[in-house]
Formats: C-alpha cells, structure tokens, sequence
C-alpha cells in the first residue's frame, strides 16, 4: 500500500451522541447538532454548538470516507479472515501512519477534540473531552474497528433528529450507505415525537422503512404537558401518542427515553401516572429509562440553583418508576440502560410487571441508611464499568473510607455518603 494512498484518506463527520445500543454501530451525520436545542434538562448541543444542514453530497462524501478508510484497514490486515479485539491495537498503529502520511502530504488533520467551547465550567469540560464534533483519523478508525468487531450490521444516522430530513434524502443516505456496507442489516435515528406526527407524512415513514430505516429513538421524557412545557420540550403529549403511533403504523420500531425525576418534587406524582398513561396511549416497542441528572450550565441548572427547580429524591424518582411499571399498559420491553439509574429495572410488560415491581419494593424496603450505602455502591459500579476505573478526585474523596486497603462504608456519616454519591453521580454518563 503506498504512501500517497495513505495521505489520500480523509476522516469522516461521526455522531458523538447515540442511544446506548448504538455505541458499536457505524454512523454518519444527515444534520448537525439540534434544531430545537431548548430542552432545559440538555446540555448536549448548548456550549457553542450550532445547528446546520448538512447537503447531500457532504454525506455522501463521508460515507465514501469511510467506505476508503475501511477498505484501507482491511487491506492493512486489520479483520483479515475474522475482526478480534487484538485488531484494536494494531490499527491504532495503522491510524498514526495514516496521520503521518497525511501530515506529510499537507494536510491538517483536527486534534480529535472540539474546538475550545465558550466558557465552560469543570464539570462540562469532563463531559466534554467525549464528544468530537470534528473526528480525528484516529477517531474514525477506532469508529469502524468497533463497528466491525461487534459484526458490522448497524448504521446510526444522526445527529438530534432524523425524521427533520426529507424521505427522499434519508433513503437516498440509506442506499449509498448499503452499496458502500453491504454487511449493514440496521439502520435507526433518533427522532422527535413531533417530527413523526406533524413534519412527515404516513406515505414517507412507510418509505423510510422501505428503503432500510429499522427503529427510531425518541426523547419522550415525560407524558404530562404541564412537565414537557415546563422543560421547554417544545411537544405534548399529544404529539408523543402520534408519533408513536405513525411509526407503529409505518411498520417501523419505535424505542422512547423515559426521564423519571423530570417533573421535580412538584410535580413529581403527576409525572409518573401521566407518562404511564401516555405510554399505554403509544404502545412504543421500547421503554428506556434514564433518570434525572441535572447537568452542568444547562438551564435546569439555572433554576435548581436560583430554587425555582426542587429535584426529587432518588426514592422519590424509584417511586415513580413503580408507578410507571405498576400503571402502564399494553406489551413493551423496559429497560434500565442508562447509568443514571440506581436500579436496573429490565423486563416485558405485562408478564415482568410482578417482578420488576418485587425489585423496585426490595429497594424501597431498606432503611435509609441502607439505602446511601446501596446508592454509593452501584454509582461506584456504573462509575467504573463506564470509565474502566474510577477517577484521582473519587479516589481521594473515598480515603477516610480505606481500611486495609478496602472501602468500609460504615466509617462515613450520612453527609459524607451523600457528598460521594452527588460527586459520583456528577460525573456519570447518562
Ligand atoms: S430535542 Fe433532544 S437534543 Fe434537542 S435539546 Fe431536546 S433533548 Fe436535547
């Protein structure tokens, strides 16, 4: 392979933010960023991010990018006969040579890393370092060898929104992404409920599918008008029972992110029965639960700290989960796939309810005490199952808990537990 071939490959525009399930999937930006970008609770598209369109041929442009980048690897033996994890290692050397070659021939390749965002705040800048708005070579090699190792069967198309695009461009996306990936078997957005019910007809969700669109995601969040104007979620509960349904009616999957926490202590009851209610309405296929965080300069955060915003409590947020368990009717999948939640509440609806609610009480039975202490141990877990270890600060926070070398919780007060459940939690990745 020569050199000059090398300096020819140009990294290509990848989506930061996906649905968990789509962290292996291989993806491609249709838009950038957020056209709505006003929820109060998100802090992903607020620190300097603008949205646009992105044309056709720019995508189009990427796609081959990546379809050049990969055929590259596959050439560099990396996936010869079959994709290992040892592949990892050895691309990252691939990568550098690319870089180098790319270096040599001219060519100014981004540092991997955002461009220096407007004033941010410590806590930001740790959730920052994650999301790359201009993807290095190394980036988008990582991107594909991920891709290929978990099978090389799915596509994320992103950013915020994929039902804003015309049908026509999405599909014409979908079909040069085919005839570059032939392997690719999934295809799926993220949407809003709104987009689905109000901006795209039935006859276009139908040709979405058509040409190779499996599921969308959408950010229900809450089923209680009151909590969705309240946040600036820009839809009603109307729109989410709608959406839902032209999705269902399309033929496509539809997977909704539920936000327990979302109403406050205020509104706490309401928000609970009226997204059970709204859930039963909406038959999605999928429930993703992903509680509460109030996240750095978000405007959520304006309002908790000025008082105008009172958070529940983590009991207070389990107890809506059962009511949304207990009340929600109709057959869908739950699942509790976020690091946000304190418990991993997984199962189908009707024939799980009686044990997820057993788990749920199992929880809600323990003493307070018992309940930090269960807190402090799982966000500890997602804290290092996330990150693969847990952070210098944490460590030093958790020193007056070290005897011989192991944590003993039963050395720290309450105020303590709860300080290192809120630095915990304050750092995990929804
Ligand atoms: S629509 Fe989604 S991405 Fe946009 S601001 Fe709201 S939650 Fe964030």
């Amino acid at each position: 392979m020569s050199a000059l071939h090398a300096a020819s490959l140009e990294p290509f525009e990848t989506c930061s933010i996906r649905p968990p399930t789509e962290n292996a999937s291989l993806s491609f930006r249709l838009t950038r960023n957020c056209h709505w970008n006003r929820c109060a609770f998100c802090p992903v598209y607020k620190c300097g991010a603008r949205f646009s369109r992105r044309s056709i041929d720019e995508v189009f442009a990427d796609i081959d990018r990546a379809a050049a980048l990969d055929d590259y690897l596959y050439e560099r033996g990396i996936g010869f006969r079959v994709y290992t994890a040892a592949d990892y290692a050895r691309a990252s050397g691939v990568a550098e040579e690319i870089r180098k070659a790319r270096w040599e021939a001219g060519a100014l390749d981004p540092a991997g890393h955002d461009e220096e965002p407007v004033e941010v705040s410590p806590r930001m800048r740790w959730f920052m370092q994650w999301f790359r708005d201009r993807p290095s070579i190394e980036d988008c090699v990582s991107q594909l060898v991920s891709w290929r190792i978990a099978g090389g069967a799915t596509c994320f198309l992103g950013d915020s929104d994929g039902l804003f695009i015309m049908a026509d461009v999405l599909c014409a996306v979908i079909e040069r992404v085919r005839e570059r990936f032939s392997s690719i078997r999934r295809f799926t957005v993220y949407g809003r409920t709104r987009s689905a019910a109000r901006l795209r007809s039935p006859r276009e969700l139908e040709r979405m599918r058509e040409a190779g669109l499996n599921r969308v995601h959408f950010g229900l969040e809450s089923g209680s008008d009151r909590v969705l104007e309240a946040v600036r979620k820009g839809v009603t509960a109307r729109d989410h029972i709608d959406g839902c349904r032209a999705l269902r009616e399309a033929g496509l999957s539809c997977s909704v992110y539920v936000m327990p926490g979302l109403g406050g202590a205020a509104l706490s009851e309401e928000h609970a029965r009226e997204t059970a209610r709204v859930l039963g309405l909406a038959r999605p296929d999928y429930v993703r639960l992903r509680s509460l965080e109030i996240f750095p300069d978000s405007p959520l955060e304006e309002e908790f700290l000025s008082g105008r915003f009172v958070p529940c409590s983590e009991e207070r947020v389990v107890r809506e989960i059962r009511v949304m368990i207990d009340e929600t009717e109709g057959e869908m999948e739950i699942a509790s796939d976020s690091a946000s939640n304190l418990l991993e509440i997984y199962g189908r609806l009707p024939e799980d309810r009686p044990a997820m609610l057993e788990e749920i009480d199992r929880y809600l039975a323990l003493s307070p005490r018992e309940k930090l202490e269960f807190s402090l141990r799982r966000r500890l877990d997602a804290f290092a199952g996330q990150y693969g270890g847990i952070t210098d600060d944490i460590e030093e926070a958790m020193e007056p808990l070290l005897k011989n070398g192991r944590v003993d919780l039963s050395r720290a007060d309450d105020a303590l537990l709860s300080s290192l459940i809120a630095l915990v939690r304050g750092k995990l990745m929804p």
